[in-house]
């Protein structure tokens, strides 16, 4: 193995002291290339930082014309400098002039150089600018020389990132890695987040470049990788991760990564070289990603992910990091990016610190962006890139209104967003003075508005909304999290507080819905092809009756002299609630038995969620005291489209016929039975899809506490008698092509209905 000669590691070793010294940062610099090149006996040596308006500007040199900083530059793929910072790799050439790419800046004085030595600077695979020496005779540099100069470029890519050449910075010119940029994805909650960036898996940082004893590194790397195949294998040997599955394949691809003699011995190469573990693995991992990066294979490209994610989790082994973000110092303004959450993540921030959320994959009815909408904060999803474009501490405005972020902004957009929000202030201002008004359309017809919960922090948005009550209360998010399965006693406690809370305001308590994507760590289920389509809610508790035993018995407990309200999720058949209500009956028969109090009336409910109950209409709603449509999940299964998936699940319109005449055909078959009927999913809280629904005749619906407000506002100023009979002659008629949201929208308009 080579090992780096003595001259570059006292070169390390002075740049490190350089970089501490209190110097001015042009100083600092003009002192780092100096240094370099008499280190590695260079007649020149240059330092190119590149622009947002890309362009690679002279900074500093040693041996070029002192006159050609900040007035060279050259355009990213121009010239020699631009062709690296474009590819992000090193170019070692004997005799520059010769390479096709060469191109002459008449005021360096650059000709007389034959030899060149140019290598990117990286940070986290992103290129920031060119470290260049050059020498008078024709030589090529030797391998180790190359090492040496990528390793410094590491140290100058750290004085980069810490923002110091911005003093250095023309006026009016900004360095790319401070760039302003501007993301577009999709809105999944409305509303706007002015903040910081705070990375939900935090990239270490590593202070520590310089080893001291490389063959004790080289152990230490040996030590954290053995773990982490250990950690790799155990996960795969879990039970629950199936044969088949994106799980499985991820967890393959780290295996394939973690074994891979090639990355092992990069690290191992660049230990030598005079790094410690850690910088060596953060070295290795930010030039495969540049690499990486530059390919168009989507496969390729999500592997680079995994890879990423592989080389952070070594990372974190090897310097005890392993803190979230969300500790001490989370600014009280945080917006979160990650690729990917969990709804139980977003819980472990603390709501008021939280301004907005940013996630590169998810969908608008995915369980974290209804966390989300229930804290209220905005989320733009679809964010491609986010995570890798942002620095932890970067100030940024998501706009959850037109599905856009705006990283690093420039003062004025700032300005004009500061507007925004004092503006939606305003409105917001209107809303809450609508909250003691009844909701009572123009025609006089009461519409009861309930809001939808399943956390503590949720309760006090009852009184502050204005809502009737609870139309949906999700017990699984207790579950969710929680570290372990919560006792009797935990869930009948948590059952009681929120009545109380509820202050004799109704509360609807869904029973379980675990399964599909609602995830319950300490629940091991296998891993299933088809998870929405699985083992879930109603299916999963029927088969575990001691689970459902426990939950009915907490919810009977709690409502004791009082009234409980309960629904079952993802009906099927009828039969299912039989099932279940001889499991409660016999609950009942435990609970007087043993003398305890019960509630003074009970009311049994279904979700209408699984299409096959369309054709149990009549049977159903003589088996239950009321219906309540989840219109997420029975969208996604009457249209096939999987409502995590947004390729998919936006592809069809709630507001298009076949919905509609779904959903009509079950307020006729509520108002055949004179069963109540109520709607609780996300479709509810958008004030356009609420108007819909009481065209077609529903009078209660239930949402999101946020959405209260501007739904009330809407059916303050809609005659639903008038909006009635447009719309049902709409949807019987079989030959107009014009969509219904069309019609909606235009109603809305002609008669001034806030939309
Ligand atoms: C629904 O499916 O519409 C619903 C309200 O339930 P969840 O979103 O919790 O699946
Ligand atoms: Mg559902």
């Amino acid at each position: 193995m080579r090992d780096l000669s003595a001259g570059p590691r006292v070169l390390l070793r002075r740049l490190r002291e350089l970089m501490a010294e209190p110097l001015d940062p042009q100083e600092r610099l003009d002192r780092i290339v100096r240094q370099i090149a008499s280190n590695m006996v260079a007649e020149v040596c240059s330092v190119y930082v590149l622009r947002s308006d890309g362009v690679l500007e002279l900074y500093a040199t040693e041996g070029l014309n002192p006159e050609a900083v900040h007035l060279s530059q050259l355009k990213m793929g121009q010239g020699l400098v631009g062709t690296i910072a474009a590819s992000a790799q090193s170019l070692n050439l004997s005799d520059a002039q010769a390479h096709p790419a060469f191109r002459y800046l008449p005021e360096t004085g650059e000709e007389i150089y034959h030899s060149f030595l140019g290598v990117p600077i990286l940070r986290a695979g992103r290129t920031l600018g060119v470290l260049v020496v050059q020498n008078k005779a024709s030589r090529t540099y030797r391998e180790d020389e190359v090492e040496a100069l990528e390793t410094t470029a590491m140290v100058i890519a750290e004085m980069i990132a810490t923002g110091e050449l911005k003093k250095i910075t023309k006026p009016g010119l900004e360095l790319d890695l401070t760039r302003a940029i501007t993301i577009a994805g999709d809105g999944y909650n409305e509303g706007i987040g002015l903040g910081h960036v705070v990375l939900h898996e935090p990239r270490v940082v590593v202070t520590n470049l310089l080893n001291e004893d490389a063959e004790s590194e080289v152990r230490r790397l040996a030590e954290a990788l053995g773990s982490l195949r250990i950690s790799i294998d155990d996960m795969l040997s879990r039970r629950d991760v199936a044969t088949e599955g994106e799980h499985r394949e991820v967890l393959e691809t780290f295996r394939m990564f973690a074994h891979d003699q090639g990355w092992v011995r990069r690290m191992e190469e660049v230990i030598h070289n005079g790094l410690t573990a850690e910088a060596a693995v953060e070295k290795v991992q930010s030039d495969t990603k540049a690499r990486m990066m530059r390919l168009t294979d989507p496969y390729l490209r999500e592997r680079m992910h995994d890879f990423d994610d592989l080389a952070n989790r070594l990372l974190r082994q090897l310097t005890g990091y392993s803190g979230r973000a969300m500790g001490e110092g989370l600014p009280t303004d945080a917006i979160i990016f990650a690729r990917a959450m969990g709804a139980a993540e977003l819980l472990d921030y603390p709501r008021d610190h939280l301004r907005g959320l940013v996630l590169e994959d998810g969908a608008v009815t995915s369980h974290v962006v209804i966390v989300a909408r229930a804290m209220g904060i905005p989320v733009v999803g679809q964010a491609a890139g986010a995570v890798a474009l942002a620095e932890n501490g970067d100030t940024v405005i998501i706009d959850g209104d037109d599905g856009q972020l705006h990283l690093r902004p420039m003062a004025d957009l700032v300005k004009a967003y500061e507007e925004k929000v004092r503006l939606r202030a305003r409105r917001q201002e209107q809303f809450r003075a609508l909250r003691d008004v009844e909701p009572l359309t123009k025609d006089g017809k009461r519409i009861s508005l309930m809001m939808n919960a399943g956390l503590m922090v949720d309760l006090p948005q009852l009184a502050e909304s204005g809502a009737d009550g609870i139309g949906l209360f999700r017990t699984e998010l207790q579950f969710m999290i929680a570290s372990t399965m919560p006792k009797l006693e935990e869930q009948e406690a948590f059952y009681r507080n929120v009545i109380r809370q509820a202050a004799g305001r109704p509360v609807t308590f869904r029973a379980l819905d675990i399964g599909g994507d609602k995830v319950v760590s300490y629940f091991r289920n296998h891993e299933e092809e088809n998870p929405a389509l699985g083992w879930r809610a109603i299916r999963l508790s029927l088969d575990r009756p001691g689970l459902l035993r426990t939950q009915l018995r907490a919810l009977l407990r709690a409502s004791a002299d009082s009234e409980l309200k309960m629904m079952l999720p993802m009906v099927t058949e009828v039969a299912e609630i039989h099932a279940v209500r001889e499991l409660l009956q016999k609950e009942v028969q435990h609970l007087s038995k043993f003398g305890h109090s019960l509630p003074r009336r009970l009311q049994f409910g279904a979700m209408l969620e699984v299409p096959a109950l369309m054709w149990q209409l009549d049977e159903l709603m003589a088996e239950v005291d009321f219906v309540s449509v989840g219109s997420n999940d029975l969208f996604q299964f009457s249209m096939a489209a999987d409502r995590g998936n947004a390729r998919v699940s936006d592809r069809f319109d709630m507001l298009g016929k076949p919905f509609l005449r779904i959903l009509r055909d079950i307020v006729r078959a509520a108002e055949r039975n004179q069963t109540a009927l109520t709607l609780c999913g996300e479709m509810a809280g958008k004030p356009l899809s609420a108007m819909a629904l009481l065209g077609i005749g529903f009078r209660a619906v239930s949402m999101a506490p946020t959405s209260i407000g501007p739904v009330k506002a809407m059916l303050l100023s809609l005659n639903v008698d008038e909006l009635a009979q447009e719309l049902h002659a709409a949807l019987d008629d079989k030959r107009s092509q014009e969509p219904i949201r069309t019609l909606l929208t235009r109603f809305a308009e002609e008669h001034g209905i806030a939309v």
